[in-house]
This record gives C-alpha cells, structure tokens and sequence, in this order.
C-alpha cells in the first residue's frame, strides 16, 4: 500500500504511523490541513480487519473534519486519529497516555478528543500526557464534557431546517422519522424531536438502547435491517458511515436525509443519486459540527454555554444556504458543501500568505 497514491490521500499534510511496544498501541494520525488552526478531530478506535482499512478510514475521516471545521467558521484545521484495537475488549489507562505521548510529540499541531469507540474517560488518561486534547470529563465553566448533546442539537435544528425546505414543514408535529441508533447522539436527538411530537422510528442493534427510547418518548421500535425501508419522511442515521450506498438507496422512501453520522456517502456519487431522486441530503459534515463546535469552546475556554449554543444555532442557516444553491444550480448538496468548505480553506490560506 503506497499511501500518497490512494484516492483519499487527497493532499493530507502528514499520517503518522506509531507502535508503542509495553502497550501494544498501534495508532495513526492523519493531518489534512493546518491552513485554519491546529488540525482537531476525534480519536476512533476500531477492530480494522487491515491496516489498509485503517488508513483509508482516518484519510477520509480526517478531510471530513477539514471541511467540518471550515464551515462551522473554527479556527481549527482537520485531522483524525484511530487506534487500531476492539473497544469492546477491556480497555488499559496505559494505552491511552501512550496515545497521549503520541499526540504531544506533534507540538500541538493535532488536537485530540472522543470519538467511536472511545470516551470521555479515555481523553482523561491521555490528558496526563498532554495539553492537545478536549472533550474531557471535565467542564471549564460551564462548556465541555460529552459532546453528544450538542451535536443532537444540531441535527435536531438541522432536520427542522430540512423539513422546512423539502416539506414545507414549519413544524415536526406527526412528521414520520427514522433514526437508525440510539446511541449518545441519537438518544438526544430522540428527546428534542419527541418534545416536538414528531413520530418516531427507532433501530439501535442494542436492544436496550431501542427500549429506552421506547419507554422514554413513545418511538417505534424497527428491525435494524428494516428501518430504511420504512415509509417515513426523514431518514436520520445516526450510527454507521457509508449507509447510503447503491444497495440501499432503492430502498430508501425518505424525502430528507439528516442525520449525524459521518461519511454517511458511501461514494461522492451517491449524493447525485439522491439529488435525482429528489431528496433533499444534509451534508454530513455540516449538519454534525455541534459536537466539535462544543470541543473548539472546550480546549479554547472563555464561552457559556449558551454561547455554544447559539455558535449551534447557525448551523441550520449554513444548511438553507447549500440547500439553496443545489436548487439554484441543479447540483448535489454534498458537491456544493465540498466546494463551499475547499473555498474556505484556500481562502484562509491565501489570508496566511499575504
Ligand atoms: P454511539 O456509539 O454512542 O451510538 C451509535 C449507536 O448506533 C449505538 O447505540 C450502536 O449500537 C448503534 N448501531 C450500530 N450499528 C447499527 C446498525 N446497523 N443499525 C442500528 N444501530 C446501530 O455513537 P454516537 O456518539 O451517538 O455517534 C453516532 C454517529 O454520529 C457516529 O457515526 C459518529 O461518528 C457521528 N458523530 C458523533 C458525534 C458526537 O458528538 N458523538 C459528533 C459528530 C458525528
């Protein structure tokens, strides 16, 4: 495998490889762009069947985040860690601070947090290594911690701005949606759309998880492999990565595609499969920055949180804007937010030259 050669690679500015042999860390880094800030995103850590897989994975992961952070307006670049290894297995401190040792030997030039498969408790330990890290158990102030509630803040804002634009909807009242994982993000946003009374479908592989937005809200419990094929007006993924793909979209009935999930497009490609078909796709990386907008106030301090709150707030604006242009231009969301994000970049970047 030739790393500048793969379709992903797409200009990263460094991937950093790192073994770390008293606790078995295998870990990488992958740096997109600095041209904003110090590239920040989140540490996922995952059972790769290959290291191929692995480094794909924190390449797109990783530009994501580039793009991610430009439109949400932050002084951060985009980067993205994995650690090769199951977190369903126990999980050793030690791991984590060679993690930590690892992200402090970049000088701050990546800046760590939570992501799949790790947890607030996770960026504690590696806090004992090094200052780059946010999204700790801790609060400055009154900003921090989990940044899954204000990332279901976003999609909940976000899918109201959707339904306005593809449904005509002003509110969510009796609208049909489909959440695919009730997770951290999913359980929020489960709670903001049920005080809507929104109807809900619910699919989570753990049982409980789905019982308790059952019990909680009134949702609908699905089948995992039957939720996209529900006739409901939102589909909201908030589990996997590239669940809209040419196997699934047949199926899909949704009129509106917001969710959280990352890299929600199996293919850029998708995203023009959508647009035919005339649903209206919330660009992954736009409507999911709550989170990260949480992390940026986190690391940097000196913001309430309702100040986070409101930064949220714009993100539906950010949203009706792509939304608008794809109609003006008959071109995909997903291809007017990558151009809208690159444009950001290089502007930032010819700001730093002159
Ligand atoms: P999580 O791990 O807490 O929740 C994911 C849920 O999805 C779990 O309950 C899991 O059981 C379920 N799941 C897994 N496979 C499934 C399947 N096939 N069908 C249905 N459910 C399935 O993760 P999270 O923090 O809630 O994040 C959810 C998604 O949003 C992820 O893709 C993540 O990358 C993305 N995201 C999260 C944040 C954040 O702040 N946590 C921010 C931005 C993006």
């Amino acid at each position: 495998m030739c790393v500048f050669e793969m379709p992903e690679f797409d200009r990263h500015e460094e991937v950093l490889f790192h073994h770390d042999l008293a606790t078995g860390l295998s870990a990488i880094i992958a740096i997109h762009s600095t041209v904003l800030g110090p590239a920040a995103g989140g540490c996922r850590m995952w059972p790769y069947a290959s290291s191929t897989e692995a480094v794909t994975d924190v390449l797109r992961l990783s530009r994501g985040m580039s793009y991610k952070n430009a439109m949400a307006g932050l002084a951060f670049g985009g980067g993205k860690a994995v650690i090769i290894a199951d977190p369903k297995r126990p999980k050793s401190g030690e791991l984590f601070e060679a993690y930590g040792r690892f992200v402090n030997s970049l000088g701050g030039r990546y800046i760590t947090a939570e992501d799949v498969g790790t947890t607030t408790a996770d960026m504690q330990s590696v806090a004992s290594q090094t200052r780059y890290v946010s999204g700790l158990d801790r609060r400055v102030g009154d900003v921090g911690g989990d940044p899954a509630p204000k990332t279901a803040l976003g999609v909940y804002l976000g899918i109201k701005a959707a339904a306005k634009f593809r449904l005509g909807r002003s509110d969510l009242e009796n609208v049909a949606i489909a959440i695919q994982g009730a997770g951290g993000v999913g359980y929020h946003l489960c709670r903001l759309l049920a005080a809507d009374r929104a109807r809900l479908l619910v699919a989570d592989v753990r049982a409980a998880a789905v019982q308790r937005v059952v019990d909680e809200f009134g949702a609908k419990a699905v089948a995992a492999d039957q939720l996209l094929r529900q006739d409901v007006e939102i589909f909201a993924p908030c589990a996997l990565g590239a669940i809209l793909n040419a196997q699934t979209l047949p199926h899909l009935k949704a009129k509106v595609v917001a969710g959280a999930a990352n890299n929600q497009l199996a293919r850029d490609s998708d995203g023009l499969t959508l647009h035919a078909a005339g649903v209206l796709y919330a660009p992954d990386y736009v409507i999911n920055a709550g989170g990260i907008i949480n992390v940026f106030h986190e690391y940097h301090g000196g913001a309430t949180d309702g100040q986070v709150s409101a930064a949220i707030e714009a993100i539906p604006a950010r949203l009706t804007e792509i939304f608008e242009r794809s109609r003006r231009e008959n071109r995909p969301t997903n291809v007017v937010a990558d151009q809208l994000a690159r444009a950001r970049i290089e502007m930032g970047g010819r700001r730093l030259v002159a």
